[in-house]
């Protein structure tokens, strides 16, 4: 190997203490201004550069910060604004319109980002759409005008920009594409006029499956876009291998590729078998923008000789396999928190960072690689008993005995319910006073028993103002969950928790993956107690609410050398217990919450069946052993399943509740296609936005969907909990849904 140059992007927005967080609440709150605020995420924005550059990294992205989320950036850069955000003159108030809503208008849809939790606001496209601002070459020269950091431009092409995209028909998307070139052009051409060297654009939709058709609609649009400019471009693909390689390697026009060796070997399989182009640059993501755990640097090593021999190339630029804003910042917090052997083998983005200049310096300077000794750390921690329980799962004979419609007769009896019951998602504000005991708990401040009474008090407060506005289904509101993944992580068994590992989930919003470093399983009771102490406040129903395997599994940083499935039923046979102790101790409802079910689901088509199968199987697992009479619900917080429809059906539950309202009602046609005899609670407000939903707009939800959906079946509930809400918000908007149902069962019987 002669030349070895190292490359970076997507390194994380939200700064190590959650900077942009605070800046972002702050300026929404008019605590700071305008210019205030552009300072501070202009600062931090050149912090996370100055840190690439004194990681020594060759290659730097810019503009990939962003005040709430790039593809949102992009919209905005190319005029792309939905009609009813038109009258908004002012440009960041537009901005934060699309991505939040305001007293008129609904916000933009909000996505899941390919299978990570990181939700992309969907770009509507518009009629006419032109270059309204240079994005890329402006950050690109605030970088280098004050930094005198030379840096690559980057920005999402224009096939992931369109394929991410909604509001337009398929068969329209070659011309939108074809439309979409010119403005690409130009950010390239005035790119290359103020002499800048490289562009980083990023397809990460190259990794769905493309057709032939689909393949050659790319280049042809590569090829236009490409077309007499000469400032070179890098092709940036991750997450998963590149679909139609062959072809895309060879007649894409660009002068790098980037391609993830780390999600899987298919990329380097089809390196094996095709070849890679001679005339092109090979960017090799070789650490993992995506998992926690060290790299190995002796296989690394190995692996990029073996690449480059293949490649017959003696040069070559290595990088992160997928952007590092998957990642926490920085370890240096979790130093003397942590387990000092679990600590021993993780790295976060900084660490990636330093491990791509160790694999430089190693392999330029002739060094020998660090002693690593995962395995022996590993082991250490293992629990054989809880191998032994999967092992044991009978999986044909997993799931409940009765048939939904048997156990919806015993439930209706039992539970004596009106026509379109009202519930909510489980959480009621967590207010600051809730937000204050947790670390006043945390932090010693308070006693468990003080704790604990206020807890109840919260929790009594909520019921009865879950019974003032008369909802149907009550539940006990979640104050004793600071997340519904860390509640359960920290009470079982295999989990460990970082100090300070937050990870952007949206805007400014961040969340706090555990890590599942070993075996799981439950030690104790988890939400019998505060679950039964509402029950004993109310005559009403309550429904108890836990967190599922599935979305444990996949809000988690869990081992990547254990086969997800196994995790996922672990933590299954531990939820099953709970669900057992729960229904003992009388409580009828119990929701099994599955917010990120779908995000697991892979990108390539051909690995989804599996993936499905045992999802499906490990939320089955969970309550296959409770009566008929007791209902089971699922929640899930999002409403793109037209393909997996089916499979959400084999979960077999009684009750669904999902998004619907910032799709408005496209979530209606799957059930057209489709006859689903479940219950079925579509959100019909969002609770993401401030902005309290007028009744009519929450009647028209309803009405809507019980032109498809069988009025017997359908349950009234906002999107997704409420916790990040407050109560002059939460409380009209809760009023206005109860009133709405009322005046539907009204309209029903007449
Ligand atoms: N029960 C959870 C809550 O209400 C569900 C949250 C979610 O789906 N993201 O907070
Ligand atoms: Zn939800």
């Amino acid at each position: 190997m002669k030349k070895l140059l190292t490359s970076s992007f997507g390194y994380p927005k939200i700064g190590e203490n959650r900077q942009l967080k605070k800046s972002l609440e702050e300026f929404w709150a008019g605590k700071i201004n305008r210019d205030s605020f552009f300072k501070q995420t202009q600062e931090l924005n050149f912090s996370r550069i100055k840190k690439q550059k004194d990681a020594n990294i060759d290659f730097i992205s810019s503009n990939d910060f962003s005040l709430y989320d790039q593809m949102l950036d992009m919209s905005v850069m190319f005029g792309i604004i939905p009609d009813r955000f038109k009258e908004i003159s002012d440009e960041l108030e537009l901005y934060f319109a699309m991505a939040r809503g305001n007293a008129k208008s609904v916000a933009c849809e909000m996505s899941k980002w390919f299978d990570s939790n990181y939700h992309y606001i969907k770009p509507e496209i518009t009629e006419n759409f032109n270059l309204k601002e240079n994005k890329p070459l402006k950050n690109y020269l605030s970088i280098k005008n004050d930094l005198k950091i030379e840096t690559i431009p980057s920005m999402f092409g224009p096939w992931t920009f369109l394929k991410l995209a909604k509001n337009y028909k398929k068969e329209n998307f070659e011309s939108i594409l074809m439309d979409l070139v010119p403005l690409y052009r130009q950010i390239l051409k005035e790119l290359q006029d103020e002499k800048v060297e490289f562009v980083r654009i990023e397809e990460p939709a190259f990794v769905f499956d493309l057709t032939d058709a689909e393949a050659k609609v790319l280049i042809k649009a590569y090829n236009r876009l490409t077309e007499n400019l000469n400032i070179k471009i890098i092709v940036q693909t991750y997450y998963e291998s590149l679909s139609q390689y062959e072809r895309i390697t060879s007649e894409l026009p660009v002068y790098s590729l980037g391609l993830d060796f780390i999600s899987n070997t298919q990329n380097f399989e089809n390196i094996k078998k095709f070849g890679f182009p001679k005339n092109k640059k090979l960017i090799a993501g070789i650490v993992s923008g995506r998992d926690i755990w060290k790299t190995d640097i002796a296989k690394t090593l190995n692996f990029i000789e073996e690449l480059s021999k293949t490649i017959g190339s003696e040069e070559l630029i290595i990088s992160n396999a997928a952007p590092l804003f998957h990642l926490p910042v920085s370890l240096e917090f979790e130093k003397g928190h942590l387990n000092p052997q679990l600590l021993e083998l993780l790295s976060f983005a900084d660490d990636r960072l330093q491990e791509l200049d160790m694999l430089k310096q190693i392999v330029v300077k002739g060094e020998k690689p660090p002693a690593q000794d995962f395995a022996s750390i590993i082991k250490s921690f293992a629990d054989e008993s809880v191998k032994k329980k999967v092992a044991g799962i009978d999986e044909n004979s997993i799931g409940r005995k009765e048939e939904f419609v048997q156990r919806k007769a015993l439930q209706d009896k039992s539970l004596n319910l009106p026509l379109f019951p009202t519930t909510t998602i489980g959480s009621f504000p967590q207010t600051p006073q809730v937000r204050k005991a947790r670390a006043d708990f945390k932090n010693g401040r308070i006693s468990k028993t003080q704790y604990d009474d206020f807890i109840k008090s919260e929790t009594q407060k909520v019921m009865k103002l879950q019974e003032e506005i008369d909802l149907d289904i009550l539940v006990h509101g979640e104050f004793e969950r600071n997340d519904m993944v860390e509640y359960f992580g920290e009470k079982l068994k295999g989990f460990a928790f970082t100090k300070n590992g937050w990870v952007q989930s949206y805007g400014s919003r961040c969340v706090k993956p555990p890590i599942i470093f070993t075996d799981v399983s439950r030690e104790e009771k988890m939400t019998v107690d505060n679950i039964t102490y509402a029950q004993s406040l109310t005559k009403k129903p309550l429904k108890g609410m836990l967190t599922g395997p599935v979305t444990i599994l996949n809000w988690s940083f869990f081992r990547k050398d254990i086969p997800k499935k196994e995790i996922a039923f672990q933590l299954a046979i531990a939820l099953r217990d709970e669900v057992l102790d729960l229904e003992s101790a009388g409580i009828k409802i119990i929701q099994i919450d599955e917010a990120a079910f779908r995000e697991g689901l892979p990108l390539k088509k051909e690995k989804q069946k599996d993936y499905l199968d045992w999802a499906v199987k490990s939320f089955r697992l969970t309550n296959d052993k409770v009566k008929p009479q007791t209902q089971i619900h699922s929640h899930m917080c999002y409403s793109e399943f037209d393909e997996i429809i089916g499979d959400i059906y084999k979960m077999d539950f009684d009750v669904i509740s999902i998004e619907a309202s910032r799709s408005r009602g496209e979530i209606i046609e799957v059930f057209e296609k489709m006859k689903f005899d479940r219950s079925i609670g579509l959100g019909v407000y969002d609770i993401h936005s401030p902005r309290i939903p007028p009744q009519d707009e929450i009647f028209e939800i309803v009405d809507r969907s019980i032109k498809v959906i069988d009025k017997g079946f359908f349950w009234i509930n906002p999107d997704c909990g409420l916790k990040t809400r407050g109560y002059e918000e939460t409380i009209p908007a809760l009023k206005n849904m109860v009133a709405v149902a009322k005046k539907a069962r009204a309209a029903a019987v007449d």
